[in-house]
């Protein structure tokens, strides 16, 4: 069974009434305290009649998202707690803050649609990377801005974690915007930004101007 995302953190799952509705992408402008950032791939969130969780994933959750959000942790050297949040028919992933809780909004199988068209299992682990990066990043008003210091994290996680500048880069040159959007910049500009932090972990080294809160 699943519910709507707003019914699901409403039910006080993920956090206490009245913070709640921040979760909304439309709320989150209205309300600017309350971060909400989704990967976005073309033209951002909508919000419209796609917003179901399924699950909280536990710490062995069978999706193996939170296992992967823990290596993520353990390489860029952070110790942050997240609630994870399966979900489907979300075609996206999101990172937002409710009740000074960490969540992280995945949906499964978009990712896995994303490995199989991109061709390689790193598109869906960057995507992840994206949204751990929000949450390390810290929320910028600038909503270019956060997106590319959210970029700039996954680059860093993805050459910790293994993966070659093309595999880490793979995913958001694939299927992402052409041209800017109000909420994303384009492909080209977040793939630059990935490969920065990936050649700067290469070299063990992390641009703190790509984070307002670390
Ligand atoms: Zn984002």
């Amino acid at each position: 069974m699943t519910m709507k995302r707003r019914t699901f953190v409403s039910s006080g799952l993920a956090c206490g009434a009245g913070l709640c509705l921040g979760g909304m992408h439309s709320a989150a402008h209205a309300q600017k305290r309350i971060p909400f950032c989704g990967f976005s791939l073309e033209e951002g969130w909508t919000g419209r009649g796609r917003e179901y969780v399924t699950r909280e994933a536990g710490s062995n959750d069978r999706s193996g998202v939170p296992q992967i959000v823990r290596r993520i942790n353990r390489e860029l050297g952070f110790e942050y707690e997240f609630r994870i949040l399966i979900t489907e028919n979300e075609d996206n992933a999101y990172a937002t803050v409710a009740g000074g809780q960490k969540i992280l909004g995945i949906d499964v199988d978009f990712l896995k649609r994303l490995n199989r068209d991109v061709g390689t299992e790193w598109s869906a682990i960057q995507v992840i990377a994206h949204e751990v990066g929000h949450h390390i990043a810290g929320f910028d008003d600038d909503s270019h801005r956060g997106e590319l210091n959210a970029d700039y994290w996954s680059g860093q996680a993805l050459q910790r974690l293994g993966s070659s500048r093309d595999s880490a880069r793979a995913a958001i040159l694939a299927i992402g915007s052409e041209r800017d959007s109000s909420s994303h910049p384009n492909k080209y500009r977040r793939a630059d930004v990935i490969s920065q932090g990936w050649n700067d972990a290469q070299r063990n080294f992390i641009d703190r101007s790509f984070c307002i809160a670390c």
